[in-house]
């Protein structure tokens, strides 16, 4: 289990041994990513590493080019839909938050139906299905029947809910579900303790071995990530990095997707974010994208217009884009947001913005009937 190796070097550490890297180290790293060499952990760190800083143009023509030769110019657009903000769970930084007094709202089989008609008319093919923590309200019943209404609709569908057992896991692809995203927010013991402190999610192992059930269970795809801003940047990449090259190994027939969302404005008084500045950020998408060649890039709304144009060339392979936080947003049912986005862009307006950089948007990665025939090889 990654939760073994996870032990082994602590958060602290993690950071420690990232800032120890020289600029040789980084000099190593970038001369084998140009030989097409496969790079080992220890360069991954050195990439991330401060000292890396002064590296980021040759950094930034690497990712191009490996982003170009593993995947060409294309980059997949979703949309999230948020089912519910009802959250048994009381997370620090986060609007939907059970403290938070906010009108709280589930949507009807009916308004799930209302959603999916005005996404599928902004021509979207995949949707990522969101909830809070709330077994009672959002149980896993509530979200397969979303699902087999979402699916007339859609042709991929993932879910970023309350993390469950590998059997339910196993339920949802049977119903129809390829994609599982679990992010950890932060991998330091001690802030996840302080932010996460009533409901299932302050249990940060069950969370922590949530992508290795769905390994288990065979999603075809797994989102991992850490929110930026809750604790010492190095010490997330670090132990992102880990556990990445872990479940890459172990479950090799499951595609991987990183996600780095920046922490943004929510409801609630959160004070304690640690400012992650954008060289840093685009320093550490550029390090996984040199580093592990076939992981998914993803980057969110949260980022500005101008951010999300020039790192979709430099190797990001999937966007959100037009995302409403609020359950019923779309159709404007006026539930809060559970933060604020930046890149409020239309899908086209986007779209023609990504075809004017050179890069082809995909509203569609995948084929259910392939999936099936693949299967009954
Ligand atoms: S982050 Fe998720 S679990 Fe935590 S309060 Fe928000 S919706 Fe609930």
């Amino acid at each position: 289990m990654y939760t073994e190796i996870f032990e082994r070097t602590s958060f602290a550490e993690g950071s420690e041994i990232i800032r120890s890297k020289k600029k040789e180290d980084v000099e190593r790293a970038l001369h084998r990513a140009s030989s097409r060499l496969s790079l080992d952990f220890e360069d991954y760190l050195s990439l991330v590493s401060p000292n890396a800083f002064s590296y980021l143009e040759p950094m930034a023509r690497l990712s191009k080019e490996i982003k170009k030769e593993r995947f060409g110019n294309t980059i997949q657009l979703f949309m999230p839909l948020y089912l519910s903000n009802e959250c048994r769970s009381s997370c620090l930084y986060c609007g939907f938050s059970y403290e938070n007094k906010i009108p709280r709202k589930t949507l009807t089989e009916e308004e799930i139906r209302k959603e999916a008609e005005v996404l599928q008319k902004k021509g979207i093919r995949h949707l990522v299905i969101l909830t809070g923590e709330d077994y009672s309200k959002t149980s896993l019943d509530y979200i397969l029947r979303a699902v087999s209404i979402l699916e007339e609709f859609f042709d991929s569908l993932s879910i970023e809910v309350y993390p469950l057992d590998t059997d339910d896991y196993q339920t949802a692809i049977e119903s129809g579900v390829d994609g599982l995203i679990v992010y950890q927010e932060t991998y330091d013991k001690k802030v996840y303790a302080e932010n996460h402190y009533r409901g299932i999610k302050k249990n940060m192992f069950y969370r922590l071995e949530a992508p290795e059930r769905g390994g288990k269970a065979g999603f075809r795809k797994i989102g991992i990530g850490a929110l930026l801003g809750l604790s010492d940047p190095l010490g997330e990449m670090y132990k992102l990095g880990e556990h990445a090259k872990y479940l890459i190994k172990q479950y090799w027939k499951t595609s991987f997707q990183i996600s780095l969302p920046r922490m943004r404005p929510a409801a609630g008084d959160f004070q304690k974010i640690v400012s992650v500045n954008d060289r840093d950020f685009v320093r550490f998408l550029l390090a996984l994208r040199i580093s592990f060649p076939d992981l998914g890039l993803v980057l969110s709304t949260r980022e500005s217009p101008r951010l999300r144009d020039h790192l979709a060339t430099l190797g990001i392979t999937s966007m959100s884009v037009e995302s409403k936080t609020e359950p019923g947003g779309y159709s404007n049912s006026g539930a809060l947001k559970q933060f604020e986005i930046e890149d409020n862009r239309s899908v086209s307006d986007l779209a023609a913005s990504l075809r004017r950089s050179g890069l082809d948007p995909v509203f569609k990665d995948f084929d259910r009937a392939l999936l099936f025939s693949k299967e009954t090889l």
